[in-house]
């Protein structure tokens, strides 16, 4: 009671005094009041305490993953900043950072999709090459490879099978080594057959129809793959992701096949024209 007492009129008191700050610099903020200590205004500004993940403040958080900034210094918590407060500089990632924490979201297999587009963007315009035209060619290079980073971060997460596989792989659970899971025979005849099919498919609308079906499947399997994880039941998430990994690849190939169709529409069109 006391404690959100404090906080509503810290709160209160806080967005009296808010003014937007420029989006010079993004932290990611963890909403933990321990964490933080207010360093005062900003090239004129503050911060708003209260925004979600992302905000352009005057805060900067302590824990045991403050770093010195590579330039002038600074203790500098890489968990929440891309840009040194003080030079300025853009600093390079943590070298032990998971994906997740690059987009400052949490550990897990169930994520809000659209949150993480948001933040990939930002991030990505925060990176920009033409942001760093002018700047050093350290600098360059330290955000080259930041962007590229957070490509490939943000290709892993997006995917629900990539991220499921990622997600695995950093909790010490990977499913590379695949040997281990042994697929049901019942599972595998089941793939045969829908191979098949595809394999002997002759028009669009047969393949429309093994596609639905496939999206059906693969829509139970990521329900059961996010109950998995979401009770930290490791081995029978590697198993639903591994019976994933083979429905996903199914549609790969309707994805190809469809193409194909495409194409091969264009061409007759052509030749009838
Ligand atoms: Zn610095």
């Amino acid at each position: 009671m006391a404690v959100n007492f404090i906080l509503r009129t810290f709160k209160r008191s806080m967005l009296r005094n808010y003014v937007p700050a420029k989006p010079r610099q993004l932290h990611f903020c963890s909403m933990n009041l321990s964490q933080c200590v207010l360093l005062g205004p900003v090239n004129g500004t503050f911060c708003n305490l209260f925004c979600r993940k992302i905000c352009t403040t005057a805060w900067i958080c302590t824990d045991s993953d403050s770093v010195s900034c590579w330039k002038c210094g600074v203790s500098i918590d890489l968990n929440k900043v891309l840009f040194c407060d003080y030079c300025e500089v853009v600093q390079k990632p943590k070298y032990d950072a998971d994906y997740f924490t690059i987009f400052g979201i949490k550990k897990k297999f169930e994520i809000d999709n659209r949150e993480l587009t948001k933040m990939f963007r930002l991030l990505q315009m925060q990176l920009h090459p033409d942001r760093f035209t002018q700047k050093s060619e350290d600098e360059k290079q330290i955000s080259a490879c930041y962007s590229s980073l957070l490509n490939q971060a943000y290709k892993t997460l997006s995917s629900p099978l990539e991220r499921g596989l990622y997600l695995l792989e950093i909790q010490g659970h990977p499913l590379s080594d695949e040997r281990e899971i042994i697929m049901e025979p019942n599972f595998l005849n089941e793939v045969m057959e829908i191979n098949e099919k595809i394999h002997e498919v002759e028009n669009k609308n047969d393949l429309e129809r093994i596609q639905k079906a496939n999206e059906i499947t693969l829509g139970k399997l990521l329900r059961e793959v996010a109950d998995e994880f979401r009770n930290n039941n490791w081995e029978s998430a590697r198993e639903y992701l591994a019976q994933l990994k083979y429905y996903s690849k199914i549609q790969e190939r309707i994805k190809e096949l469809e193409q194909e169709f495409e194409e091969r529409k264009i061409k007759v069109t052509c030749c009838i024209s």
